[in-house]
């Protein structure tokens, strides 16, 4: 079996370079391909909303109502404290490289359709509750899903045994049905990546142009996502969680590589929960608990590129943001990131909230949009890799003891 998973992520890797060299040199005919690209994330998110909503009913009937609460709050102080150390990192890389000093302010890009964000964080909480739990479901509400489906988990362990038995049964049995269905999925993996990398490269401007346009502001991004990967996560796998990060990443391999070549954690979550709880090892119940949950809130790499770009665009129109300012830079990040969808751009489009917060134009965006795809990958590949240390820290808090 282990040979088998081996054999995939290297199959993935080998469609990536395919599919770099496709975009570069076959630019017009990237359409060929593309269509793969599309076939597979339409079957990753086919899965998404079935598979948010039986894998937490299914983990909080088998956590147990006890012990509800106690998990929750340790996912939750995991979520934010490695949020917060995602965005000092940028921040403190963003005041010490200074890219935005001296950038070319011309707008290179559309900023249409980049709607000020402007709901309160108060209108955010009561909104999650859903009116129509269908229409939620249709829209792909995910915080109403999410709470919907907490409190379905939750009352299923209220009930008496014979209902609770069988709504149980139900609920694991349909997230089984799901994760045979992720299997098939799966397999498409190589191809599907192979085809939608092959139409990102043919879409993305000339490389080394931006570079030397957003060669500063990219490397400090970059940068910043590199410490957050390769030490601060790695440091909470090796001491909290006591696990190798080298053979932790080996076994979450396939969903990073698909949350690179997707842009997006919630397409990637049918693969992150499949290699979390069999390549590592952890329970189902953790894992159908932490990683939906995490998938919607908890995203590193997002909050990190939000504070770089929104510090960026203020050094770009020469203002020097006070400690205040900064600290409200660090708070909206935070609940920019909580509030960003899991799929491509999303972390763009929040960056309205904060700069409505320091009072910069909106219009700035257009600074930073035309590289936003590229670091669009590296930091949902952050955020995935961030999910899945979660649910080992949990796991581990909780007892449990891994394959790695
Ligand atoms: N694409 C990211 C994700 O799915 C969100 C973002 O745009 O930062 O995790």
């Amino acid at each position: 079996m282990k040979r088998i998973r081996i054999k995939l992520h290297w199959q993935i890797l080998i469609a990536l370079i395919l599919g770099v060299f496709f975009g570069l040199y076959l630019k017009d005919h990237a359409y060929w391909v593309e269509w793969i690209g599309e076939v597979f994330l339409r079957g990753l998110k086919m899965i998404i909303i079935p598979i948010i909503l039986t894998s937490i009913i299914s983990a909080i009937t088998n956590i147990g109502s006890g012990n509800i609460g106690r998990l929750g709050l340790k996912t939750i102080i995991y979520y934010i404290s490695t949020s917060i150390l995602a965005i000092l990192t940028g921040l403190i890389l963003v005041n010490l490289i200074r890219p935005g000093a001296g950038a070319d302010l011309g707008l290179t890009g559309d900023v249409e359709g980049f709607a000020l964000v402007e709901k309160s964080l108060g209108q955010t909480f009561i909104e999650m509750i859903p009116v129509n739990i269908f229409k939620a479901l249709v829209e792909g509400k995910m915080l109403s899903i999410i709470l919907f489906a907490f409190l379905f988990g939750f009352v299923i362990t209220q009930l008496n045994n014979k209902h609770k038995e069988t709504l149980t049964n139900f609920f694991n049995a349909s997230f089984e049905a799901m994760m045979k269905l992720t299997m098939i999925i799966i397999k498409l993996a190589p191809l599907g990546i192979f085809g939608i990398i092959a139409g990102v490269v043919a879409q993305t401007e000339n490389l080394s142009e931006l570079a030397l346009r957003m060669g500063e502001y990219m490397l400090t991004v970059l940068i910043g996502l590199s410490i957050h990967c390769f030490i601060t996560l790695p440091l909470i796998q090796l001491l909290l969680a006591k696990v190798n990060p080298l053979k932790h990443f080996q076994a979450v391999s396939t969903p990073l590589l698909t949350a690179f070549s997707t842009s997006s954690t919630m397409a990637t979550l049918p693969l992150t929960l499949d290699a979390v709880e069999h390549n590592d090892g952890v329970s189902r119940k953790i894992t159908g608990f932490t990683l939906p949950l995490g998938a919607t809130v908890n995203m590193d790499g997002t909050a990190l590129y939000e504070c770089v770009a929104a510090v960026f665009i203020a050094q770009a129109y020469g203002l020097d943001l006070s400690l205040m300012q900064q600290a409200l830079v660090v708070i909206t990040a935070l609940l920019a990131s909580i509030g960003a969808a899991g799929v491509p751009m999303a972390g763009m489009v929040m960056i309205t909230i904060i700069l409505s917060a320091i009072g910069l134009p909106l219009e700035a965006i257009g600074l930073i949009i035309s590289v936003d795809r590229i670091l669009d990958m590296f930091r949902t590949a952050t955020n995935v890799w961030s999910d899945t240390t979660g649910a080992l820290v949990v796991a581990r808090t909780e007892g449990e003891v891994f394959k790695v």
